[in-house]
């Protein structure tokens, strides 16, 4: 019998300021991916928890670092799209058409697998999730690994997901093996996921690739309805990661489909000791409560939310008003992250008085 504890690690912290010049530290990352450790690791989207793919035991060990549920598949990460068919069969040639315009970079396309990636990596599925990572940290630990990289998001599961290195430091320090600092990531938010594994291509989870960008190579992608609602009970989820709670600060989140100014009111006339307003920076002159800023547009709030949402916690908040991002563009995964850390608890304050 395997053991289900993962044994205390020594973690060592491997500090990148210029990808080419600290290339001993991305090889030595590598070697410990290769030789069936695990590295938490920058990528453009949000810092990974990386293990080579094809090793059933360190992916266990994925599971365990991050308590995550076993039924809830990694997303491997290749150097280029050209080794996707090593690991997986019936490309259609429209992903190749994908990869040309969006790889490498923050979309994963899922398709059907071959045996040679384990069950502990597909969550037991006969599909695998695939991605091109466009850092070049992550780019070069992937080349020294010589391996597909599995690498779920480096946060314990069920918190917001990391997107700087402290926030790795903060969940895992003592359960992984290194953890390379490259600073902050540029996307902030996960990977748009597709499957091209069904009957139409669908859109499970959205991200910096939105689905105007998308349509231009798949006009007949379908946009799955767990995208913007609660998963109604009894449908299947196509993505394991849907059916589960995301991101949840301590905080109880309210989302209010509320203009700036509407906003400012309804949250000003309910201050009240440990609420805060997770709002835009217009917001922001007219707040009388305490406040997390995402920014100004929709790229500054993907990069903030997770960041936002850790925050919160640090600063002891009790209940948050958060202003309803546009669902357009990147906004659309934005909303996707901020309605699951609300468990869709949503109003527009015009429409009803509490
Ligand atoms: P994370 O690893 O935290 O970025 O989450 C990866 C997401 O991709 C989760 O929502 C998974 O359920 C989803 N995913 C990964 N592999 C597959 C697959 N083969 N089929 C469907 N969804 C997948
Ligand atoms: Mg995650």
């Amino acid at each position: 019998m395997e053991s289900e504890t993962l044994k205390k690690k020594e973690t060592r912290l491997l500090t990148v300021s210029d990808a080419e010049k600290d290339s001993d530290a991305l090889r030595t990352a590598g070697q410990i991916i290769r030789q069936g450790g695990l590295v938490a690791l920058p990528t453009e989207t949000v810092y990974g928890l990386g293990a080579n793919a094809l090793n059933p035991q360190a992916v266990k060990n994925i599971f365990l670092a991050k308590g995550r549920p076993q039924d809830n598949p990694l997303i491997i990460h290749l150097e280029d799209a050209s080794q996707a068919q090593l690991y997986a069969k019936n490309i259609p040639p429209v992903y190749y058409e994908l990869c040309r315009r969006f790889s490498p970079g923050p979309l994963t396309v899922i398709l059907p697998k071959k045996d040679v990636i384990p069950p502990e990596t597909s969550g037991g599925l006969d599909t695998v999730a695939i991605r091109i990572p466009a850092h070049p940290a992550a780019r070069a630990i992937i080349h020294w690994a010589r391996v597909p990289v599995a690498a779920p998001s480096a946060n314990l599961s069920g918190s917001p997901s990391p997107t700087t290195a402290q926030h790795c430091i903060h969940d895992l320090w003592g359960k992984v093996d290194a953890i390379v600092d490259a600073g902050e990531c540029s996307v902030g938010l996960e990977s748009t996921v597709i499957s091209l594994a069904g009957e139409k291509p669908i859109l499970l989870r959205p991200g910096a690739i939105t689905p105007q960008m998308l349509r231009e190579v798949l006009p007949e992608l379908v946009i799955h309805e767990a995208v913007t609602q609660k998963l109604a009970n009894g449908i299947r989820a196509d993505s394991p990661g849907m059916k589960y709670k995301h991101y949840a600060p301590k905080a109880q989140i309210t989302i209010l489909d509320a203009d700036s100014e509407e906003f400012v009111e309804y949250v000003n006339s309910h201050a009240k000791e440990g609420l805060f307003a997770l709002c835009f920076a217009e917001d922001i002159d007219g707040l009388k409560v305490p406040y997390v800023s995402l920014g100004k547009d929709e790229a500054d709030q993907a990069k903030k939310l997770f960041a936002a949402l850790r925050e919160l916690d640090e600063r002891g908040a009790k209940q948050v008003y958060a202003r309803c991002p546009s669902k357009e563009g990147v906004g659309l995964a934005v909303y996707n992250r901020l309605i699951r850390a609300a468990a869709y608890h949503e109003f527009a304050p015009q429409d009803e008085e509490e």
